[in-house]
């Protein structure tokens, strides 16, 4: 996950509040109580952190030995618990390839206005990637048109596009969705609508030729440097197939896109004014361009690993909950000042795959068979653009209307005991009923995202599942620290994403206290058991962004 709300503190609290009972919840039998208090336990959850996240599994980078050897080890796991393999022809491994992408720009790009010549300086005014897996690309005096915020929404009335044919040209885009009005979008919260990865996307099935998104720090929730960081280098993605495919993404900064208008003679704030209508239509700017770039294309394989607990009742076992985490980091690589070169992952996310564990080990100690069927899934590549989650969505085990639910964990609390709980999914399914009455059972307060803006929802495997209609839920650690003082709790986050997120010093030692992460998996298995019982499949609340894809999922099933 991009930002994870996590910190640093010593073992506080004793031994015996460790194995502090799930408080009873009324729905939920005594026997599954008693299988989340035996199974979800500090040893279940730091034996597999500390062989996953050990220096002999090297950070289990994607397509390397480590890599085979974290799967095996994660499907052996499965196998010992009496799960069955999930994939084709008694497979426990899905396999795919990742395609690395090392582009070449020019150092400088040009364009032609009615008015001016500009030319962008790489890095400083323009950051691009290539949209093509091919060893050269070229755009050839492609026309720049503005298209507002890129947006078609139709459960908002919103179409940027109209019926203006955009094909062969390089559209100019804000960032982020409408957010200055909650009747007009969801206020401040950033949706699909808002991400670049929709906007070129919608860009793509315009059949345009390229797409720039427009770079301000409130609309894209960071800073120039960020984009630089994020996007200058090499790119990974699934090999592409028939989908339609931009020859050209890139980000320009506000000043860079207001002297490109310029050179057409139109004025930036003008246009951003306009489009903040439904009314507002593409605007073509006069401005051509054509540029040549090259690719360095590399291949890995790597895998998904699953395993299937079959559901106990005859009509619901068709029915699956996937219970997700993903297992890749990111290998061996730049020396850290300690010159630790190993990326161990181990709360990203060794701690992940260790609660999807002992919740599969639990749910099949039950005495009875949970209802629906369980799939304990772990992708792969996630931290290279959520690419395992992003195949099985593409192609799943069990037909996507079949997917009851996914819960995914990213991380775990590594600081202790919280009064309250965070669900990143809140607002958007009727999930949200079912965790919160584990809350309540546990005796926590279950928070939104604290910070709607950032776009957690969308930063992790359950994203995936969103876009194929499934609704999810994710959860992220407790702000408020049983004995510590208001505010502690997040800014031993602060720190630890400081000094440890994606770094070496991510790994496991002996500060970590387990009693946080025992209570989360619990209150992921009792809510995931909740999901295999209920009568009725979850559903999104109406009007959700991902409502659509639930409907065309549920049809196509019925059409079968
Ligand atoms: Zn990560």
């Amino acid at each position: 996950m991009a930002v994870r709300e996590l910190g640093r503190f010593g073992t506080v609290l004793t031994a015996a509040l460790a194995a502090v009972a799930v408080a009873r919840s009324p729905a939920v039998p005594d026997a599954v109580e008693h299988a989340a208090r035996t199974y979800i336990t500090r040893g279940a959850l730091e034996a597999p952190v500390r062989f996953l996240s050990s220096d002999l599994l090297e950070g289990r980078g994607p397509g390397t030995r480590a890599d085979r050897l974290a799967r095996l080890y994660l499907q052996s796991r499965l196998e010992d618990m009496g799960y069955s393999a999930a994939f084709a022809d008694g497979s426990w491994q899905q396999p795919f390839d990742i395609v690395g992408i090392k582009s070449q720009f020019p150092k400088s790009w040009s364009f032609q206005g009615k008015n001016a010549r500009v030319d962008l300086v790489w890095r400083d005014d323009y950051i691009a990637v290539s949209g093509l897996q091919s060893e050269s690309v070229a755009l050839d005096d492609a026309e720049l048109v503005f298209v507002g915020y890129g947006i078609q929404a139709p459960e908002y009335q919103w179409n940027d596009f109209k019926a203006v044919n955009l094909a062969g040209k390089i559209l100019v885009m804000m960032n982020n969705n409408p957010d200055w009005d909650p009747n007009l979008f969801a206020g401040k919260r950033r949706l699909y609508y808002g991400r670049w990865d929709y906007k070129y996307e919608r860009a793509a099935r315009q059949a345009a030729a390229g797409a720039i998104i427009i770079h301000t720090t409130p609309s894209a929730g960071y800073p120039w440097q960020v984009v630089q960081s994020s996007w200058g280098g090499e790119q990974f993605e699934l090999p592409a197939g028939s989908e339609a495919r931009l020859r050209l993404k890139a980000w320009a900064t506000e000043a860079a896109t207001r002297r490109l208008l310029q050179a057409g003679g139109y004025d930036l704030d003008k246009l951003l004014a306009a489009a903040r209508s439904r009314d507002f239509k593409p605007v073509p700017l006069g401005v051509h361009t054509s540029i040549t770039f090259t690719n360095k294309l590399s291949r890995v394989q790597t895998a998904n690993v699953g395993g299937v607990l079959p559901g106990g009742d005859p009509k619901l076992a068709a029915q699956v909950v996937v219970l997700s985490a993903h297992h890749d980091h990111f290998g061996i690589g730049e020396p850290d000042a300690g010159g630790d070169r190993i990326y161990h992952g181990a709360v990203d996310n060794a701690s992940g795959c260790a609660q999807v564990l002992a919740i599969a080990r639990a749910l099949a100690a039950l005495p009875q068979r949970p209802r629906r069927s369980l799939l304990a899934l772990f992708v792969a590549g996630e931290e290279r653009g959520l690419l395992g989650s992003g195949y099985y969505a593409q192609h799943p085990s069990f037909p996507a209307g079949r997917i009851a639910a996914n819960i995914n964990i990213d991380g775990g609390n590594i600081f202790g005991r919280t009064r309250d709980a965070t669900l990143i999914s809140m607002g958007k399914s009727s999930l949200d009923e079912i965790a919160a009455g584990v809350a309540k059972s546990q005796g926590r307060a279950l928070k939104p995202d604290q910070f709607p803006d950032r776009g957690y929802y969308y930063r992790s495997d359950q994203f995936a599942f969103a876009k194929i209609g499934v609704p999810a839920l994710f959860f992220a650690d407790g702000t408020d620290f049983v004995g510590r003082p208001a505010g502690w709790g997040r800014q031993q986050i602060e720190e630890w994403e400081l000094k440890n997120y994606h770094q070496p010093a991510d790994k496991l030692d002996g500060s970590w206290n387990f009693d946080g992460m025992i209570q989360d998996a619990q209150l992921d298995m009792l809510s995931a058991w909740l999901v295999t019982q209920a009568d009725a499949m979850p559903a999104w609340k109406p009007g959700d962004e991902f409502e659509a894809a639930r409907k065309q999922a549920l049809a196509a099933l019925a059409g079968k």
